[in-house]
């Protein structure tokens, strides 16, 4: 199969196609067949090095995708059939361990993780144990699937069950164009919250506007929060759903009124910032971890998903090949919303991989 391989840490340029041997079907594994890969910003930071993970390259990166199953191993041939589409849960948790069986498998430290830890999406092909696919409805193109796992389950997972999101509170959500933020922005509107949204241009704040944001907030502009409080009558937000990290996350904890909460998952802006322990206390806030999400989350926002609640934002759909300028994509946050990838297509128009591959309809 074809495949795009880290060999070793670096820019975009080091990301290499190969032809490599199709994975072994273990026991109780399935094998699928990718039709949709999404790109995060996840992939980047392992890529360059910076993610703070342990991993020996070469690696195939991507942590979420979608498929068709090929081939089933006589151990979950009662679980699975050929042709089932389905997604790959991006985290394979232990199942045992101590957080696996209160069911917060996200903190699971003993699970291995697709494009990391184990062989991951930007390939033709990936096996997984029959347990690590969840079942997809037929309606929608795979590429939109694709767009769903990371940005929707990690958006799920930090505003409603980590931040304890709910209808009627006014919310923050930074960083509004990307996957995860276009992603809040719809969960949050579900959720029946007044959403307030930030973004580096005026066409991501317009895009937001579409998705459901009621007021939006460019954070180029050295005031974005005051202009947040001053909408707010000064009274601040409940909760802030932030994943840039900084200078951001400092105003952002500001922000939030007394009582109020702060969810982060991210810090690309900066992982190290001062805190007023004296400010926190007094007015009694709460900042909150938030670390993916699990296998029950993904299943609720598929289901929601498919009921047109929520809506999978593609900025882009590209060819196995062209992953390098995904990347680029993404670095230089040009992207509203997820780049993904179709993974049988090159941009020589070239082959679908195996016979009986479908064509790209989509
Ligand atoms: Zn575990």
């Amino acid at each position: 199969m074809r495949a795009v391989i880290l060999p070793g840490h670096g820019g975009p340029e080091v990301l290499s196609l190969e032809e490599v041997e199709d994975p072994d079907v273990g026991v109780g594994d399935v094998l699928v067949r990718l039709e949709g890969v999404g790109l995060n910003h996840l992939d980047l930071d392992i890529r360059a090095g910076v993610a703070r993970i342990e991993l020996e390259l070469p690696v195939i990166l991507g942590s979420e995708g979608v498929g068709r199953i090929e081939r089933v191993s006589p151990e979950a041939a009662g679980q699975w059939r050929e042709g089932d589409r389905v997604m790959v849960a991006e985290e394979i948790p232990c199942g045992r361990c101590e957080v696996c069986v209160v069911g917060r498998q996200n903190l699971c430290m003993q699970g291995s993780w697709l494009g990391s830890t184990r062989p991951g999406c930007y390939a033709e092909l990936i096996a997984v144990p029959a347990d690590a696919v969840i079942a997809l409805p037929e309606e929608r193109p795979a590429t939109d699937w694709a767009a769903v796992q990371a940005a929707f389950g990690t958006a799920w997972h930090m505003l409603i069950t980590r931040g304890g999101l709910r209808a009627g509170e006014r919310v923050l959500v930074n960083a509004a164009g990307s996957g995860i933020g276009s992603a809040a922005v719809q969960i949050a509107k579900y959720a029946g919250a007044t959403v307030l949204a930030t973004a580096g241009s005026e066409p991501k704040l317009a895009r937001a506007r579409e998705l459901g944001a009621d007021l939006t907030f460019d954070y180029s502009d050295a005031g974005w929060s005051d202009a947040v409080l001053e909408a707010t009558k000064g009274a601040g937000v409940d909760l802030v759903y932030d994943h840039v990290g900084g200078d951001v996350f400092v105003k952002s904890l500001d922000l939030t009124r007394p009582g109020g909460r702060i969810a982060t998952c991210g810090a690309h802006a900066g992982e190290t910032v001062p805190l007023d322990i004296i400010e926190l206390f007094r007015a009694e806030r709460t900042i909150i971890g938030s670390r993916c999400y699990t296998r029950s989350e993904s299943e609720t926002v598929i289901e929601l998903v498919a009921a047109g609640h929520l809506d999978p934002v593609v900025d882009s759909v590209i060819a196995l090949d062209e992953i390098p300028e995904g990347h680029r994509r993404l670095e230089a946050r040009a992207a509203f919303g997820k780049v993904v990838v179709t993974p049988q297509r090159l941009t020589s128009g070239a082959p679908a991989a195996g016979p009986d591959v479908q064509a790209n309809h989509e």
